[in-house]
């Protein structure tokens, strides 16, 4: 088992990758504290890893929320003692250049993506400062490498998010903890089909279209994403530190003729 006893916290994990992370993480041994603002979903992920054997419970956090997040991470040390994995993984999308995104919107997706990923950091280090051990993992995207129409505010967080962690890591190498981002392509979840619904009078054209974008003839998997956050979860990524590992079917360095 490639995390073993470890005690992971995966923000957003009642659906889409979060939820495939959460599964993975359980079947390779860890201990997984689902978050989500959906207690419904958050719940169902739990009960889909009790199914399967592993471990899990849930808390319910909006991680824009300092006391919540705070609250959060003192429920999952007075259960375990410890943090050792963190997937900052909740996000939100947006949808628009830049004069269209309205004052209200572009704040709710930087505290959501941003400030969701600052806050959960800033609680949880401290524990695993003292330990000099711990592994924190930030969900960026390729939208933070390269100019995706209609996606302003959206690139901005995902920008933000990868600077952060090279800032962080910088910042926590000393301790022993590694920092390092995920960033996906288009991955099939709940929130890309939302969008595809939002945004196209016709989804199955416009996943025509993101298909020309990448090399890959298919979209992503929820599970694509969850191998490689179990990779940098595990030790087996224990000389990748502040690095963003790409999950895109080729569509920040390939190039379709
Ligand atoms: P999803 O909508 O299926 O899951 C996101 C989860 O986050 C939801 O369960 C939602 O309830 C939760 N959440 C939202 N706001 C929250 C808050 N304030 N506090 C706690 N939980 C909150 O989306 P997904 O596609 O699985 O995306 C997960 C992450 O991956 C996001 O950060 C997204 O930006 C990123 N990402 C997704 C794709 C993709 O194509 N799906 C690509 C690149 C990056």
């Amino acid at each position: 088992m490639r995390l073993s006893n470890k005690i992971t916290l995966i923000t957003g994990s009642g659906s889409g990758i979060g939820k495939s992370t959460a599964l993975r993480f359980a079947k390779e041994g860890a201990v997984v504290v689902v978050n989500d603002l959906n207690e419904e979903n958050g719940k169902q992920t739990v009960q889909e890893i009790n199914n399967q054997g592993g471990e899990a419970i849930f808390v319910m956090a909006d991680v824009t929320d300092p006391e919540s997040v705070q609250q959060m991470v003192a429920n999952v040390i007075s259960s375990y003692g410890r943090i050792d994995v963190l997937f900052n993984n909740a996000g939100i999308s947006n949808v628009g250049a830049l004069h269209e995104v309205e004052p209200d919107a572009w704040d709710k997706i930087m505290s959501v993506n941003v400030k969701g990923v600052y806050l959960p950091s800033k609680y949880t280090l401290p524990f695993m400062m003292e330990r000099q051990s711990g592994t924190i993992i930030n969900m960026s995207s390729c939208a933070a490498e390269m100019g995706l129409a209609q996606r302003a505010a959206y690139s901005t967080t995902k920008g933000a998010v990868l600077a952060l962690t090279k800032a962080m890591q910088v910042d926590y190498a000393p301790y022993n903890i590694r920092v390092n981002a995920l960033l996906p392509g288009t991955i099939m979840t709940p929130f890309v089909e939302n969008y595809l619904k939002s945004s196209y009078d016709n989804p199955e054209e416009a996943i025509g279209k993101i298909k020309t974008r990448q090399l890959s003839g298919e979209l992503g998997t929820p599970d694509d994403v969850a191998s490689a956050a179990l990779f940098l979860a595990s030790d087996e990524s224990r000389f990748m530190m502040g690095s963003p590992l790409y999950v895109d079917g080729g569509v920040v360095f390939g190039k379709n003729a």
